[in-house]
This record gives C-alpha cells, structure tokens and sequence, in this order.
C-alpha cells in the first residue's frame, strides 16, 4: 500500500514523483512499472544511444540512486493488469495486489504493430524501449546491413539517419506523399528527403507495404506495386495510446466515467504526453495532439488549470 501510486516509470511518470516531493509531499510514492530500466529519456534512443555516441547511464532521468534517497519505491519489471477502485486495489502481473490511496495513470503509449501479414516476424522492431534498441544494435553487430525503415516520421528519419552513418544500407517506406506529412509543411519535408536521399537512404513516399515475408524471421517486404525489399525491418509507424479499456472499464462501474476513443487510423499521433490524476471525482488530462488525430473524451473534464 502506497499513498500515491504512480503506473508508469516513463518521463510523465517520474517527473510526476519529482514533482511531489519537490512540493513537499512527504507520504509515500511508489511507482510501478513494465520496464526493468529506472526511468530514462526515450528521446536518445533513436539518437545519440543507437548512434553509440551515449552509454544508457546517461539516459537516466534521475540517477538510480534519487529514487531510494527522495524515498520513492520503485516496483520495476510490473505490469499493472486490473484496478479495483472501489477497494482502491492493483493487481500487479506477478498476481499479488497493492493497494493505493490516490492513483495516477502514466502509462503513456505502445508502438503501433504493423497491420500486414508477417508484421510479428522475428527481425521485426519497434523503437521505444532500451531492448528495443539494444536488440536491433545486437543483429547489427551480428552483421545485419540491409534495414528497411517503415514510417518517414521522426522516429524512422532519425533511425534511418543513425542507421545508415553506421554503414547499413537502408531503405525507408512511407505511405504518405511526403515523409512528415502530419507534422511538418511541404518545405520541410523536402528538405529532409533531400538530406536522406543524399545521404544515401532509399526513400520511398507514397510507398504502401502489403506485407512482410519470410519463414520465421522476416527477409523481405513486399510492397503495393508488387516490389519485395529484403531487410531486416524498423518501424518507426507512430504510437497508439496504452488505451486498457479492460482497466478503464473497472472506473466506469463505480460510476467514475473514463472513456477514450481514438478515431481514425492514429497513424502519426504523437501523444507525447498523457497524465491522468483522479480525484473526487474529477479527471485532468493532458495531452499534445498532432493534427489529424481525434479524440473523444466522455466526461465532465475540468479544464487545466492555469495557475
Ligand atoms: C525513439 C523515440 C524518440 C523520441 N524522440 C523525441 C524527441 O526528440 N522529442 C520529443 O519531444 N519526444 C520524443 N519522443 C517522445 C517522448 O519520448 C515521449 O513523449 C515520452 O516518452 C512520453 O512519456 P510518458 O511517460 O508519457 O510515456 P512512456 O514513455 O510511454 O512511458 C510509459 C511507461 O509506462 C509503462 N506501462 C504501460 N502500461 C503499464 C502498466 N499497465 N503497468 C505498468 N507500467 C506500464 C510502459 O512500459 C512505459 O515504460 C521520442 C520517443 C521515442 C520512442
């Protein structure tokens, strides 16, 4: 039992903490979360840490030590599978349960799985997690060149960017016209394409993959017009919010509503931030939405406040 348990040991969810004891709440923190790692910067992994030019030490959000000295328990390598409010009750994925006096849901989002045939094939991966990386840097190693990067947003330009200095040869899809075609303007799109293409990348827009093929283990990508690229795959497709309706469904049986809808495909939703506090009856959300990306939320929800 914890006065405030946080779920989520990503950035929302540390610096929720941070910020507790920093405003002098001296009850009991604990968060709880599915990563092993203490909290640490994503930001880096598809950039100075793929790159090898930062040790994961350096990723840390706060030293590991912070934790224990501020007082704050972290319960790390957890998944958090059901809530019972009204007990105010967890049950943790090891099958225990933990109790909470206030909740905060950090949980952030999950990468997209590619919704093709062959899209969890092994040599298939995401960029969100130090494993993540730490895997895709191992078949490198191991002597991996050819990578298809899947998705011109941030994520596939900086992995494919980081990618090819270190010598792969690397093609990136997009399905779009442009690369960053929800976030930025014709011009900057051009401008890195341009860079990319220059830089040796094998930049395809307008690029749709029907599927990824192989026995086992992906060796190619077969796209729209019947084209196969063989590679190892990186997908960089956006994220989708860590929705758990199962979990919120438990809110609205006490009668405390929680619904949230994501209309649309969700590709190129950057939720980069998601921090839900309940009390009393009430809910805070934030979020930064890209354009394109809609959300319904069902509720009286109060508006941030301001001071
Ligand atoms: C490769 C990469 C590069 C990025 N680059 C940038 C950048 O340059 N600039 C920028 O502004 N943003 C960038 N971002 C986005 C930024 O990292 C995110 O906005 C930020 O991580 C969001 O933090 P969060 O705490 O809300 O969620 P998350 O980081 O997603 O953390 C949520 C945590 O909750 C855990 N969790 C989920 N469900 C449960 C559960 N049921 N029980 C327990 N734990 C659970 C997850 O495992 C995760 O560790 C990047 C992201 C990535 C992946």
């Amino acid at each position: 039992m914890a006065d405030i348990v946080i779920v989520g040991a990503g950035h929302g969810g540390a610096q929720c903490a941070i910020a507790l004891r920093q405003a002098g709440f001296e009850g009991t923190v604990t968060i709880v979360g599915r990563e092993c790692e203490p909290p640490y910067e994503r930001p880096p992994l598809s950039k100075e840490y793929f790159a090898r030019e930062k040790t994961f030490d350096r990723l840390y959000i706060r030293p590991p030590q912070f934790w224990e000295e501020k007082g704050v328990c972290l319960m790390l390598g957890i998944e958090v599978t059901a809530i019972d409010p009204a007990s105010k009750q967890l049950t943790l994925s090891d099958g225990s349960s933990f109790g909470y006096g206030k909740l905060v849901w950090a949980t952030g989002g999950d990468p997209r799985k590619l919704p093709v045939p062959g899209g969890s094939l092994s040599g298939v991966h995401g960029v969100r997690t130090r494993e993540d990386c730490d895997t895709l840097m191992g078949e490198i190693d191991g002597g991996v060149k050819n990578i298809c990067v899947i998705g011109g947003g941030y994520i596939g330009l900086e992995a494919a960017a980081v990618l090819t200095k270190m010598g792969c040869k690397v093609t990136l899809l997009e399905a779009l016209p442009r690369v960053l075609a929800r976030v930025a303007g014709p011009e900057l799109s051009a401008f890195y394409e341009k860079e990319h293409r220059d830089h040796g990348v094998d930049l395809r827009t307008g690029a749709t993959v029907e599927a990824l093929e192989g026995e086992g283990r992906v060796t190619g990508v077969r796209l729209g017009d019947g084209s196969v690229i063989v590679s190892v795959t990186d997908t960089g497709i956006g994220i989708a919010p860590e929705d758990q309706e199962a979990i919120f469904e438990e809110f609205r049986q006490v009668g405390t509503t929680y619904a949230q809808k994501r209309e649309g495909t969700g590709l190129g939703l950057t939720l980069t931030k998601r921090f839900v506090e309940m009390h009393g009856g009430r809910i805070w959300v934030e979020s930064e939405l890209t354009k394109g990306s809609t959300f319904t939320f069902t509720l009286p929800i109060k508006p941030w406040p301001t001071n």
